[in-house]
């Protein structure tokens, strides 16, 4: 395989205060929330040095680092059973712990797919040995994995997937190409989707592989983004052969583990990224009300602030649909339409509010990282490059119209 990125963990700076079990223990939420966030900040600051809140935290190799650091302290495998090595915290907990990362402005995790889903499909769906094999190097954060289902021909529409899984006596002969398979460039292994038996239509005939990377006839090809970053891939399988131990749940099983491991996060994946985006709008009212604009401030001009008392009051619904789908997971229900309305509200408010910071906050805010005049080292410029595939990754806007059309509203097909 290509490996334009092989991250060697440095040394990591010992930490003072209360240990991470010893935080889990704590009886009461708000000290929990208030233990979280003095352990993250300490750690953070102390691994980051001159570097925190800079953009240079925000980087591949730091972002390695620091969630390497993490794992091997113990925030990992936060709803897993104990007997797994996991901390059975509750959804509201697991939820506290992600918005207090996201407070923080922390780096964003690269092993987000094996924490959020390959781990949890493992532990509804895989055999004993494949979880004595893959759990303990994901729980320390030593292998590293991607999610390879989308396809030249195969996204939105993603159960006419065409990569191949042959079985050939002891293997499975893998051909095929995926794409759009976000950290690939770093991943050790990917969660594959194949097709195993053609005969079968759609969702039928697909199954699950655990495919090593390292594999001969593994070709990674990054795709440089808009933002000039390089973290989604083309990921080509030539005849690669993937041992039969490396199916999981059966043949033929994948469309239901795969449509199951896209609801495993749901409860807790978007608490940190309405906080983020909470940050980001209080940070633009600061600028805003110190921007000159049309002979006053940007943030007095009346269609400035008709703009951002929309904004806000779509952060506010935000936060409310996120505690109703956090309330509903905790008492056992899954989240239906709401998950898709409140990745549809959140991904395209994200974007009014970079456009807006576009068009506001003064030509400077589009200069980019390698400017030095730029502001916040040219995170306004990427991030608004970067909102762009928002409203495009885990289903774009339309899909989401639809699913609330179709199962929300009742609407004809
Ligand atoms: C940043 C990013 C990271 C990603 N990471 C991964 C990853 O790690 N692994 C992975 O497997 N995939 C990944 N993807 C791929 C992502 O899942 C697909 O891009 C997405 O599902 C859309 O598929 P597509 O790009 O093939 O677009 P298409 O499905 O071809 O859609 C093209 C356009 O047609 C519209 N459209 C399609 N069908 C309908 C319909 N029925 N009704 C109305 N409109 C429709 C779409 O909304 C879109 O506007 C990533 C994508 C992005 C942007």
């Amino acid at each position: 395989m290509t490996c334009v990125e092989t991250a060697a963990p440095d040394a990591a700076p010992a930490h003072p205060g209360p240990g991470v079990q010893a935080i889990v223990e704590l009886p009461d939420d708000a000290q929990f929330r208030a233990a979280v966030r003095d352990w993250l900040d300490r750690a953070l600051r102390a691994l980051a040095g001159a570097d925190f809140g800079r953009a240079a935290m925000h980087e591949m190799r730091f972002r390695r680092r620091w969630e390497d650091h993490l794992c091997q302290a113990g925030w990992s495998g936060l709803g897993w059973p104990r007997r797994h090595g996991g901390k059975e915290l509750s959804l509201p907990r697991q939820a506290i712990f992600h918005e207090e990362y996201a407070r923080l402005q922390a780096p964003l995790p690269v092993n987000m797919i094996g924490h959020g889903i390959v781990g949890p499909t493992l532990l509804l769906y895989g055999s004993e040995e494949q979880k004595q094999r893959f759990l303990p190097p994901l729980l320390l954060n030593r292998e590293v994995w991607c999610q390879g289902y989308s396809e030249p021909g195969a996204g939105s529409d993603l159960a006419s997937l065409t990569t191949r899984a042959v079985r050939a006596d002891r293997f499975y002969r893998l051909s095929g190409q995926k794409i759009w398979t976000s950290f690939a460039n770093v991943a050790d292994w990917c969660f594959v989707l194949a097709r195993t038996d053609p005969a079968q239509k759609r969702h039928g005939g697909i199954s699950v592989l655990l495919v090593d990377l390292r594999s001969p006839g593994v070709t990674v090809r990054p795709i440089r983004q808009i933002t000039g970053e390089a973290d989604y891939n083309e990921v080509f399988f030539d005849d690669v052969r993937v041992p039969a131990e490396n199916l999981v749940g059966g043949e033929n099983n994948g469309w239901g583990i795969a449509m199951a491991a896209a609801g495993f996060e749901r409860g807790t994946y978007f608490a940190p990224r309405i906080v983020r985006l909470q940050a980001e709008l209080e940070e633009f009212v600061r600028l805003a009300a110190a921007t000159p604009f049309e002979g006053g401030r940007a943030v007095d001009h009346p269609s400035v602030r008709e703009h951002l008392a929309r904004l806000v009051v779509d952060v506010h619904a935000l936060r409310l649909n996120v505690q109703e789908i956090l309330h509903q997971a905790t008492s056992g229900t899954p989240p239906g339409a709401e998950g898709s309305a409140v990745k549809l509200l959140w991904s395209e408010t994200h974007q009014r509010l970079l456009d807006l910071a576009m068009d506001i906050l003064g030509p400077h805010v589009q200069l980019g990282p390698q400017e030095p005049a730029a502001p916040r080292e040219g995170r306004w410029q990427r991030d608004y490059l970067w909102t762009r595939a928002e409203t495009i990754l885990a289903g774009t806007s339309e899909i989401m119209r639809n699913i609330i059309a179709e199962r929300a509203l009742g609407l004809p097909r």
